[in-house]
């Protein structure tokens, strides 16, 4: 058996351009249009792409999009009072700090000042205990792609046995809950799971975040399964060149699965088309 490789660039592109139909219709029905403050502390290079990217993608979906750059040295009272101007600025419908936030701004306080019917991250508690209830509410965006792409695949996931090897509040435990709300048995496994390969060999959907190279091998994988790889690891190859892969030992698992996302072009170019659609939704919300 070959894998069918999920294709998480073309269906990014295809949620985009459904996502700037829908802001068409917002701006000619309601007058609004759609707008993400993103919030930049610091000269991380990383995030500086990161948010670089999110600004061109809000523009071309017809958003406004509202850049934040501040010194690593601002103090959390002036974040926490930018915060405060953008809950209240009616142009402004998602608000997006990006993270790592430097060590001394406390990364919660400052996720739990966004008003959470802005938080299009999902970080919220308040979001958070909306997804643990079954509510709707902004869902994180990570997640939100990973299941979209496993419904590419299988359209109603409902009975499978799905694993989520990590538990992170950013991407394990999120997309436990909206497995768990689309009727899949979950099985949430991390560092301290024993005899791990056998929890993972159980899985009809698996989804892996752990950020460790590699570390799934093509034997855990149960034949047929649906495999979304969403770590991103940087390895090194030869000339002191680098490459980037997956939690998945993606040749071996290809072997084995019945569908699987690269990395790069999986899961990564969903994150922030589900980031639009949720500044979409908590504008079509406003
Ligand atoms: P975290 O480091 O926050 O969490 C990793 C999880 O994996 C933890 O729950 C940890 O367990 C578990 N884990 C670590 N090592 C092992 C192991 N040897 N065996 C079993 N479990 C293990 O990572 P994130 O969730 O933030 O990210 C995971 C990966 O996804 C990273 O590669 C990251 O870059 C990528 N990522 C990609 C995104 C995208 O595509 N847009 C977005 C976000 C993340 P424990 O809790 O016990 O420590």
């Amino acid at each position: 058996m070959t894998a069918e490789i999920i294709d998480g660039k073309a269906i990014a592109q295809r949620l985009r351009t459904d996502v700037a139909k829908r802001v068409q219709t917002l701006k000619a029905e309601r007058g609004v249009t759609p707008g993400l403050a993103v919030v930049l502390v610091g000269e991380d290079a990383a995030s500086q792409v990161y948010v670089r990217n999110k600004g061109l993608q809000t523009i071309e979906a017809g958003m406004a999009s509202f850049e934040h750059k501040l010194a690593a040295s601002t103090p959390q009272a002036d974040v926490l009072a930018l915060i405060g101007m953008l809950n209240r600025d009616p142009r402004v419908h998602g608000i997006l700090v990006q993270l790592p936030l430097p060590a001394e701004i406390d990364a919660a306080a400052v996720l739990r000042a966004i008003n959470p019917d802005k938080d299009v991250d999902g970080f919220h508690p308040i979001n958070v205990g909306r997804l643990a209830n079954g509510e709707r509410c902004l869902q994180p965006c990570t997640p939100t792609g990973c299941v979209l792409l496993a419904k590419t695949v299988m359209p109603k996931l409902g009975g499978l046995e799905a694993v989520v090897l990590g538990r992170s509040t950013i991407v394990g435990k999120p997309v436990a809950q909206l497995l768990l709300r689309e009727d899949c048995t979950v099985t949430i496994a991390h560092s301290r799971t024993r005899d791990l390969a056998n929890v993972v060999r159980r899985a009809d959907l698996l989804i892996a975040a752990v950020g460790r190279p590699q570390m799934v091998r093509g034997t855990w994988i149960k034949p047929g399964a649906i495999v979304i790889d969403v770590g991103i690891n940087r390895v090194p190859i030869a000339d002191g060149k680098s490459r980037l892969v997956g939690d998945v030992a993606f040749d071996e698992a290809l072997a084995v699965a019945r569908a699987i996302t690269p990395v790069p072009g999986g899961v990564g170019p969903m994150t922030i088309a589900c980031l639009l659609q949720n500044t979409l939704q908590a504008a079509e919300a406003s």
